[in-house]
């Protein structure tokens, strides 16, 4: 833990890479999880970009219920830990592969999509775009004014990732002197090539899983078990070695 903060702090351009695994202590299963969304909806029928262009009204339905549970959830102590290091100056983004916008809420500013965000529907028809909270999920499809269908501007499967924030993200990798990989077993690409730019340019990475992952092998530190128990005790680290040398300094 003490090392892990050294090297935040040692830093010059830290990020941090999340996934599904930081949301699951705030309530929200791991999609792919036996309580997962995939457990209940077929992902051939319900998560592909053209299941959802064949029958939105079906797929809707799963998506309802996935506002709703969005709606109902809050960030947890890993999402407040990585707001803080922001607001410390430390950590320079987070890039997330979730969709929840629990970063945001949690007091984030720099925070990259990958997947897109339930936030903000787009018309298929005109390209209008609405924010979550003007929908009404009780006549479903939901429409526009144009009568054209809403989707959520969250990526389907057989979607590219946002240009804009791949972009972004690649950028940002290439800055980076340490990255923090969080709730993630990096297996689906780009996500996972990011630590491996970081790392290729002499870069470190500190991964925090319930488990070892397929990144583990290039991890340089790893910290096993809850994210939101490890990442508030190594922030009260930082803050104690941030103390420590100020006092020194004084
Ligand atoms: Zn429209």
């Amino acid at each position: 833990m003490r090392k892990v903060a050294e090297e935040i702090i040692k830093a010059k351009f830290c990020i941090a890479l999340t996934g599904a695994g930081i949301s699951t202590e705030s309530g929200i299963p791991d999609f792919r999880s036996k309580d997962g969304l995939w457990s209940r909806y077929d992902i051939n029928e319900y998560g592909y970009l053209h299941s959802f262009l064949k029958n939105p009204a079906k797929v809707w339905k799963m998506l309802a219920e996935m506002a709703e549970l969005f709606e109902k959830v809050k960030p947890n102590p890993a999402h407040y830990a990585l707001a803080e290091l922001e607001k410390l100056g430390l950590l320079k983004a987070v890039i997330t592969q979730n969709i929840d916008g629990l970063h945001q809420e949690a007091g984030n500013k720099k925070v990259i999509e990958f997947h897109g965000s339930f936030n903000t529907l787009t018309c298929l028809n005109c390209g209008k775009k609405y924010s979550k909270e003007k929908i009404d999920l009780k006549n479903l499809p939901p429409r526009c004014s144009c009568n054209g269908i809403l989707k959520p501007d969250i990526v389907f499967f057989g979607e590219p990732i946002p240009t804009k924030a791949l972009n972004e993200a690649l950028e940002l990798a290439n800055k980076s002197d340490l990255i923090l990989v969080i709730g993630t077993s990096c297996a689906v690409y780009p996500a996972a090539a990011l630590p491996i730019i970081v790392k290729r340019k002499g870069g470190k990475i500190i991964e925090i899983n319930r488990e070892e992952s397929e990144l583990s092998y290039l991890a340089d530190y790893k910290l096993l078990g809850k994210a939101g128990e490890i990442l508030p005790k190594v922030v009260e680290e930082v803050k104690k070695l941030m103390k420590n040398r100020l006092q020194k300094i004084q």
